[in-house]
C-alpha cells in the first residue's frame, strides 16, 4: 500500500540549515544523571522577521552531585544568559551543546536551569520528513506557522535533554506570543490567552508526559471546530480541531471520522490516552505529525473508502499514535519499530473492525510482499534516529504483529497487545524496549517467544521452508534456519491444518500437493524438492 512508503520516508534526517541534526542516540554520560521533570518554553515569534526570542526552564532531578550540567540545543540559536537556582552561571554553546560549569558542584536534588535565548530558527525544507520551522501563508494571506523536530529533536529550537528514554515527567509548559488575530494551537489544555497592544500571548500546559518532538505549537488564523466524546471508560472528553477558517466547513465531517477511529482504536487498546486534557487536531501546511494531543494534519481532506464511510488514511495512522508513540513510547529509536510498526499494524485493524476479517488478511497480504529489506528493524542499541528508520520499521514491524497473532492466538494477543497499551509498567513515564514486549507476549502465551521476536526483528532473514516430496503423497516439511518448532498450516487435500513444524521435518500425507503458510502467516521462503 501506498502509504506504508509514503509514511516510511518520515523523519529522513537532512535538513539543510540545522545541519543534519539527530535525535537519541548514545546518551552522553553527563546526561545520565538528569531526570527531567518539566520544561516551560516562553517564545514570542516573529512572522515577519521569521524569528524566536524568550526562554526555557528546564526542571530536573540530579541523581549524582556535578558541576557540569550539559543540554542539547542548536548552534545556530544565540543563547544570550543562564540562570542555575536563580543564579547566573558561565556557560559554552558549541558543537550544538550547551555546557554550564561551577567551581563548586550542585548536590543531589532539584535544579532549575533558565536559559535565555533567540534568532532565527532552522527552516524545514521538507516537512514532515526534515524538521524545522515553516513559515507559511493560507489561501487568504494569513501567517500560518508549523513546526516538526522528529529526527532532529527539540534541540533544533529549545534547549533540552535530547534523549527519547527521558521525557519530562510532569508535562510542560507554552507560553508562546504571536501577533494579535493569530491563534496558537499546542499540547493539553489552553489555560489563558492574554492580548497587550498587537500581541497575544497562548499559554498551553499539559500535565502529561510528552515527548520532546511533540513539545511544539503551530500558529495559524484558525478557528476551532469542536465535538463531544464521551470514552469508552465514560469520560467525557472534547474534541477540538484546529482548522484554517477557509476550511472550517470540512472540519465537523472530519470530527465524526475522528470520532469512529478513535471508537475503534479505544475497542483495541483502552482509553484515550489523554483523557483530562483533549482529543487535538490541527491543521499543518506539511503532511502529518502525530504531536501529543495536538496531532497535525495535513492531508487536505482527502478521503477514501474503507466500510462504505469516508475514510483519512493520514488522520488515522498519525491519532494512533496517540497510543503508540505517545503513550507506548520506545526507550531508544533503536526500538522505534514499537511506536511506528505496532502503530501501522493498528491501521489495519480499523480495517478489520469496519471490514471484517478477510479484509484485514488482504491489506496485511499486501504489506507482506513488500517486505524484502536487507536490513533489520532493531539495529543494534543506542541507535539515532536517522539509523533508526533505515530500517523497515513500519510495514515489517505490523507484520511481525501479524505473525505473532497466528502463533499465539486471538484469546492471548489482543488482551496482552492491549495489556501493552494500558499497564502503567509499559505507559507514559516508563518507555519500553523490545525485550519488554517480547517478555510480555512470553508470558502471557506461556511460550517462549525470544527467538521468534529475535528473528524477525533483529535479522533481515525470512524464514526459510523447504518441501520434500517422499512419495507419491508424502511430503517432508522442514524449517531450515529456525531453530524452535513453529504452528504452521498446512494445505492438504483433507483441507488446511495447523501442524507443528521443526528443523527434524514433519511428514504430510496428500494426494494433492500441498501448500505451507498458504494465508501468509509468515514472512518466508519455500524451497520444494
Ligand atoms: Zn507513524
Amino acid at each position: 500500500m501506498r502509504y506504508w512508503l509514503l509514511v516510511s520516508f518520515v523523519c529522513t534526517i537532512f535538513f539543510a540549515s540545522a545541519q543534519n541534526l539527530r535525535s537519541g542516540g548514545k546518551l552522553k554520560p553527563e546526561q545520565a544523571n538528569m531526570d527531567i521533570r518539566h520544561y516551560t518554553l516562553a517564545l514570542d515569534v516573529d512572522p515577519q522577521q521569521k524569528t524566536i526570542n524568550g526562554y526555557t526552564e528546564i526542571d530536573l532531578l540530579l541523581s549524582k552531585e556535578s558541576n557540569v550540567l550539559i543540554l542539547d540545543l542548536w548552534n545556530g540559536l544565540t543563547v544570550k544568559q543562564i540562570l542555575v537556582n536563580g543564579k547566573q552561571q558561565p556557560f559554552t554553546h558549541q558543537n550544538d551543546l550547551i555546557t554550564i560549569s561551577a567551581s563548586q558542584p550542585w548536590p543531589v536534588g532539584k535544579i532549575k536551569i533558565k536559559v535565555m535565548y533567540g534568532g532565527t530558527p532552522g527552516v524545514a525544507e521538507r516537512a514532515p520528513w526534515t524538521g524545522g520551522f515553516q513559515w507559511e501563508k493560507d489561501g487568504l494571506g494569513n501567517p500560518w506557522i508549523a513546526m516538526t523536530c522528529q529526527g532532529e529533536g527539540a534541540k533544533i529550537f529549545f534547549p533540552c535533554k535530547d534523549h527519547p528514554s527521558d521525557e519530562p515527567n510532569e508535562g510542560a509548559d507554552l507560553i508562546i506570543t504571536v501577533p494579535k488575530g493569530l491563534v496558537v494551537a499546542g499540547p493539553g489544555l489552553l489555560k489563558k490567552s492574554t492580548t497587550k497592544k498587537d500581541k497575544t500571548t497562548w499559554h498551553w500546559k499539559t500535565n502529561y508526559t510528552i515527548s520532546n518532538y511533540c513539545i511544539l505549537f503551530n500558529v495559524g488564523k484558525y478557528k476551532t471546530v469542536t465535538r463531544d466524546y464521551t470514552s469508552i471508560d465514560g469520560n467525557k472528553i472534547p474534541m477540538v480541531f484546529y482548522v484554517l477558517e477557509e476550511h472550517a466547513d470540512k472540519a465537523p465531517h472530519l470530527l465524526e471520522m475522528l470520532e469512529r477511529t478513535t471508537r475503534i482504536l479505544e475497542k483495541y487498546f483502552g482509553e484515550y490516552p489523554w483523557a483530562k486534557e483533549k482529543i487535538g487536531l490541527c491543521e499543518t501546511p506539511h503532511l502529518g505529525m502525530e504531536h501529543q494531543s495536538n496531532i497535525a494534519y495535513g492531508n487536505k481532506f482527502t478521503y477514501t473508502k474503507v466500510g462504505g464511510e469516508d475514510f483519512d488514511w493520514l488522520m488515522n495512522h498519525e491519532f494512533g499514535h496517540e497510543w503508540w508513540a505517545n503513550k507506548v513510547s520506545n526507550v531508544d529509536w533503536a526500538h522505534m519499530w514499537i511506536q511506528e510498526g505496532i502503530c501501522s499494524y493498528g491501521d489495519v485493524l480499523y480495517y478489520r473492525d469496519m471490514e471484517g476479517e478477510e479484509s484485514y488478511m488482504k491489506r496485511m497480504r499486501q504489506t507482506g510482499r513488500q517486505q524484502n529489506s536487507n536490513i533489520p528493524i532493531v539495529r543494534g542499541e543506542e541507535v539515532d534516529s536517522d539509523s533508526a528508520y533505515k530500517g523497515p520499521i513500519y510495514g515489517k514491524g505490523a507484520f511481525f504483529m501479524h505473525t505473532l497473532r497466528y502463533v499465539i492466538g486471538d484469546e492471548i494477543f489482543f488482551p496482552t497487545l492491549k495489556k501493552l497499551a494500558t499497564d502503567p509498567q509499559y505507559t507514559y513515564d516508563n518507555p519500553v524496549h523490545t525485550r519488554d514486549v517480547e517478555q510480555l507476549f512470553s508470558k502471557a502465551s506461556g511460550k517462549d517467544l525470544k527467538p521468534l521476536f529475535d528473528f524477525y526483528l533483529y535479522t533481515a532473514q525470512k524464514l526459510e521452508i523447504r518441501i520434500r516430496q517422499t512419495a507419491d503423497d508424502k511430503y517432508l516439511v522442514q524449517l531450515l534456519n529456525f531453530d524452535s518448532p513453529l504452528p504452521i498450516d498446512i494445505l492438504t487435500d483433507a483441507g488446511t491444518s495447523r501442524m507443528t513444524v521443526d528443523k527434524k521435518g514433519i511428514t504430510v500425507t496428500s494426494k494433492t500437493m500441498i501448500q505451507v503458510d498458504p494465508l501468509f502467516f509468515y514472512l518466508k521462503k519455500i524451497t520444494l524438492e
